[in-house]
């Protein structure tokens, strides 16, 4: 089945997504496994979230698929992270890599550490490591699950279970969408999901290492992303760009 032929009517994606709100997320990855197959695919950062997540897909479909972005910028705990899932899992963990010559361009023109000096700087070099890999890679899916919760804040309290993706022409998909972080992190020590070891030294949000610290108690979650810029509705890397056709 082509990408075009699974789409699902409005109303009937609606009464979906009522029915998921009141069930777990396990319903949910069951219906994405059984309607998209192998033609979707969890896009992970790999925090707390998403290894719950993942854990909870595995158990429906051991092939899985996992895709994440590595910028080349990562924290070493997270590529160690990386090697556990794959020995856990026997999962092939799907790379998605900047193109090396827009990095290279990039650096040459404004140095290493550009996202320091300015919002546009970040974002120039966010949209080559990150968000550029990201739409070539969700080119050839169906769908894309993802980690969101609604209580993450920013444009993230508005998403739905299951959407339509209008600029990527696919399904996202956000079994995790009504959970709370406790939830998260309880499914994660009742199974013991292999998780990065950073969030135990005050990270819970995770990203490139020259681009996130850990939070004081009581900060927001997301106050260690890109902390030296003021605006707090500016922390989005340009991944989730929330377009709920299905509403
Ligand atoms: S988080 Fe930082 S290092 Fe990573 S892609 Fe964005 S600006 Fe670049």
């Amino acid at each position: 089945m082509t990408k075009t032929e699974t789409g699902i009517p409005p109303g009937e994606l609606a009464d979906q997504n009522s029915r998921f709100e009141s069930g777990g997320p396990e319903d949910v990855l069951r219906w994405a496994d059984e309607t998209f197959g192998q033609r979707a695919v969890q896009v992970s950062s790999f925090g707390l979230e998403d290894v719950a997540l993942f854990d909870m897909y595995w158990r429906i479909n051991e092939d899985a698929r996992v895709m994440t972005l590595d910028t080349l910028r990562l924290p070493t705990e997270t590529y160690t992270l990386f090697d556990q899932f794959q020995l856990r899992y026997r999962v092939e963990i799907e790379a998605q890599y900047p193109d090396l010559e827009a990095v290279r361009a990039m650096i040459r023109e404004k140095g290493f550490n550009l996202f320091y000096k300015g919002v546009q700087n970040r974002k120039r070099c966010c949209g080559i490591r990150k968000v550029d890999p990201l739409n070539k890679a969700l080119a050839g899916v169906d769908a894309w699950i993802t980690g969101l919760r609604r209580d993450q804040g920013m444009d993230r309290g508005s998403i739905d279970i299951v959407e339509w993706d209008a600029q990527h022409g696919n399904y996202k998909i956000n079994p995790l969408a009504n959970w709370t972080f406790d939830q998260v992190r309880e499914y994660v020590d009742a199974n013991d999901v292999p998780y990065n070891e950073l969030h135990d030294r005050g990270y819970p949000s995770l990203g490139c290492a020259p681009c996130t610290r850990a939070v004081e108690p009581g900060e927001d979650i997301r106050a260690g992303r890109w902390w030296w810029e003021g605006d707090p509705d500016a922390k989005e890397c340009g991944l989730h760009i929330v377009e709920a056709a299905s509403r």
